[in-house]
This record gives C-alpha cells, structure tokens and sequence, in this order.
C-alpha cells in the first residue's frame, strides 16, 4: 500500500498551494474535493441516487448538481443528512481505493481539508497540518473568493479549530504571509516522507 500523507488545513491556509509545491517535485496528489465532485458528475450512479430520492429540483437545468439546493435540504434536516452522507462517502472512499491503485510511487499527498472534521484521521500514516493564524485565513478567502469577513467567519465557525488540527498533526508546514521558506519546508518534508515510506514498505 502506497505510503499516505494527508496534507489538512482551514479554509484559505493554503492547502492547494502547498500541495502543488509537492507535485513539482514529482509526489502524486490525491484530491478529496475533486473526488467529491466527481462521484457526483451528471450520469454518475451518485447522481442518479440524489435524483431519485430528492427529485428533479436537486438538479441544475443542464443536469448538474444543484450543490446549493443540496446544501439547504441537509442544512435543515440532520436524517437527510445522514441519507446523503450514507450514499456518498462508499462512494468516495471506492474513487479514492481507485485513484490510490493506480500510484507507482513511494508515497502520496492525500489533500482532505475535512480530515478532522470528518474523523479520517486513522486512514492516513502521516499527517501534515498548514498552519496560519484565523486572520490570515479570512483576509486570503476574502480576497480570493471576493466575498465578506462575515462569510468567511461563519465557515470557520463551522470548521475544526487550529487548536484541533494542530493536535493530529505529525508535520506543520507555516504558510504565514512573510514566510518565505515554504519551498525549503517542501523539499525537507519530502526527503523524510521518502525515507518513511521506504521504512514502512520494507516493514522496518
Ligand atoms: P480552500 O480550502 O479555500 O480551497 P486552500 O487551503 O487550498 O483554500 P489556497 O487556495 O492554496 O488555500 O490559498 C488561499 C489563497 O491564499 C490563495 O489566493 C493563495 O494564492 C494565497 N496564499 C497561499 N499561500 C500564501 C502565502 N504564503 N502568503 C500569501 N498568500 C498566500
């Protein structure tokens, strides 16, 4: 089994960036957000599930998701809730399966940004938290995303705290706005995943 690093951080930490730091190296990604979308793409069986127990409003007029209909149905109702998550998270998990079989390298980035939040912790053998103070997570998202203080304030509400993410962390990368030795982190992280993932494929 290919050695798994799962790479966490809040909203705006920079996660993607930081992930892709490891990909110019060579390291594979696996990405929880893409597989989240994809097993819910129009004609996968994710979506016709959805459709047939919500009906044709949970689809947009070309046939996608409607994400934010969804968002509102299991917003208000916790079994509808427990419905969905029932449906999708096999589905995830056999995409991610698929997805880590095809990897011929010692070792993988798993991108999960809902890892603690979504107690996924024990599929991961290393855990590497970025790490950045809440005020530069809202000022990054605000900028980004374009979108208000009081947005991104409820999406951290509603997001493990730093204190929590930083309590499962094998690994913190500091991704502060004057940090400048974040590709240094990268490379000298990447030596060690190297040298853990060989340990841990001989068995030592
Ligand atoms: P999300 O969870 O919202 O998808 P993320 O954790 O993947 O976010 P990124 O998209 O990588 O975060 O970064 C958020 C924003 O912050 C981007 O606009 C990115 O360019 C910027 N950013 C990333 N790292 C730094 C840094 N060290 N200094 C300043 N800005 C940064």
């Amino acid at each position: 089994m290919t050695y798994t690093v799962a790479l966490t951080g809040g909203i705006g930490s920079g996660k993607t960036t930081i992930a892709n730091g490891f990909a110019s190296l060579g390291v594979p990604l696996v990405d929880a957000d893409v597989i989240a979308r994809l097993v819910v793409e129009p004609d996968s069986p994710g979506l016709k599930a959805l459709q047939q127990h919500f009906g044709d409003t949970i689809l947009l007029p070309d046939g996608k998701l409607n994400r934010a209909q969804l968002r509102h149905i299991i917003f208000q109702n916790q079994q509808e809730k427990a419905w969905v998550n029932q449906l999708l998270h096999p589905l995830i998990q056999q995409e991610t399966q698929k997805q880590i079989q095809q990897i011929r390298a010692p070792y993988f980035i798993w991108v999960v940004p809902l890892l603690v939040e979504n107690k996924l912790t024990h599929l991961a053998d290393r855990i590497l938290v970025v790490d950045v103070t809440e005020e530069e997570q809202i000022t990054r998202t605000m900028q980004r995303d374009g979108v208000s203080r009081d947005h991104v304030l409820k999406i951290l509400q509603a997001q493990a705290k730093r204190e929590q993410r930083l309590a499962v962390a094998d690994d913190i990368i500091e991704n502060h706005d004057n940090s400048l030795n974040q590709d240094e982190q990268i490379k000298q992280l990447h030596q060690h995943y190297l040298e853990l993932a060989q340990k841990s494929n001989t068995g030592q």
